[in-house]
C-alpha cells in the first residue's frame, strides 16, 4: 500500500503564494485519489507487491492489460509526482540552492537565473496538463524537461530522476490564479525549498 507523504506544514502555510483551498483540495482530493486508485490497480498486479514506486513506474511496459497499464501510469505517476511536489515546498521557500547542486547548476546552466528561465519556459510551454522537471542522473548531470498528464522522466527508463517538479495542471493554480499560469509559476518559486531539491540531488547521485 502506497501512502501520501505527510505534509510538515499546514495547508495555509504557503499563503500568499499558494492558497489554502488549492493546497487542501490538491492534497486531500487529487493526490488522495491518485494514491487510492494506484493501490486499487496494484491489487490486480501481485508481481508489484513489494516494488518501490520507482520500480512500478519503470516496469509499466511489463503490464500486459492495457487498461490496467494506463491506470498504473496515470495514478502511479500522480502518486509519485505529488509526493515530490509537496515535499519541495516550504513556507517562505529557501532562496538558493547550495553545495553540489549549486555547482552543477552553474556548470550546466551558467546561473540559477538561467535554470529558472528554462524551467519557466518548460512549464509555460507544456500545452494542457502536465509537469516541468529538473532531473538528475547518477553522474550528477542535470536536465530540464516537461511531460504531459502525470508522466515523468522515470517512466522513460533512461536514468533520469526528477528532483524538482512544477505541477502545471490547472488544479494546481486555477482557484487563485485562474488562467495566469505564469503568475502561479512565479509564486511556486517563492515557496520552493531549494534545500530539499539539493537533498534529492544528493540522493540520486549516491544511488
Ligand atoms: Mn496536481
Amino acid at each position: 500500500m502506497f501512502k501520501q507523504i505527510e505534509l510538515n506544514y499546514n495547508f495555509n502555510a504557503l499563503e500568499p503564494h499558494i492558497d489554502e483551498l488549492t493546497m487542501n483540495t490538491h492534497y486531500s482530493k487529487h493526490h488522495a485519489a491518485y494514491t487510492n486508485n494506484l493501490n486499487g490497480a496494484l491489487e490486480k498486479l501481485p508481481e508489484f507487491k513489494d516494488a518501490s514506486i520507482e520500480d512500478v513506474l519503470k516496469g509499466l511496459s511489463s503490464i500486459s492489460d492495457e487498461a490496467l497499464r494506463t491506470a498504473v501510469r496515470n495514478n502511479g505517476g500522480g502518486y509519485y509526482n505529488h509526493n515530490l511536489y509537496f515535499a519541495i515546498l516550504k513556507p517562505g521557500g529557501s532562496t538558493t540552492p547550495s553545495g553540489e547542486l549549486a555547482n552543477e547548476i552553474n556548470k550546466e546552466f551558467g546561473s540559477l537565473e538561467n535554470l529558472k528561465e528554462k524551467l519557466v519556459s518548460a512549464a509555460m510551454g507544456r500545452f494542457g496538463s502536465g509537469w516541468a522537471w529538473l532531473s538528475a542522473n547518477k553522474s550528477g548531470k542535470l536536465q530540464v524537461s516537461s511531460s504531459p498528464n502525470q508522466d515523468n522522466p522515470i517512466m522513460d527508463n533512461n536514468g533520469w530522476t526528477p528532483i524538482l517538479g512544477i505541477d502545471v495542471w490547472e488544479h494546481a493554480y486555477y482557484l487563485k490564479y485562474k488562467n495566469l499560469r505564469g503568475d502561479y509559476i512565479k509564486a511556486f518559486f517563492e515557496a520552493l525549498n531549494w534545500d530539499e531539491v539539493a537533498a534529492n540531488y544528493a540522493k540520486v547521485e549516491s544511488a
